[in-house]
């Protein structure tokens, strides 16, 4: 399950940023994870809970914002909302569609104490 690293290195780095701000401990780590992205949130919830226990995120809630998928379309010149990774356009039906959001996993932001 790649959850488990993902979430391994979302604690690790959080708790390395968390450390660097003389924090005591994180109230909230805030993630962005897009549509797109093979990212399953409830396996990300799952893992996080594993993860945390005995780290400075102990005691963090972890907010999960999902991020909509986008991509240019090369025929039309304009973003259009995609509902898959090689989706078509869906105004000129053409596949020449480059994905420009809905892929990412990372960090928005964290509360520390
Ligand atoms: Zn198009």
């Amino acid at each position: 399950m790649h959850e488990m690293s993902l979430m391994e290195s979302v604690v690790e780095i959080a708790c390395e940023t968390a450390a660097q701000h003389g924090a005591t401990g994180i109230r909230v780590i805030r993630l962005d994870v897009g549509r797109l992205s093979h990212v399953d949130p409830d396996a990300l919830m799952f893992c996080y809970d594993a993860i945390r226990r005995g780290s400075l995120a102990e005691d963090a809630a972890l907010e999960i914002n999902r991020i909509a998928g986008e991509g240019w379309c090369l025929d039309c010149e304009k973003t259009v909302p995609l509902e898959e990774r090689f989706g078509a356009c869906p105004e000129c039906g053409r596949s020449r569609v480059q994905m420009t959001a809905g892929d990412e996993l990372k960090i928005r932001d964290l509360e520390v104490i």
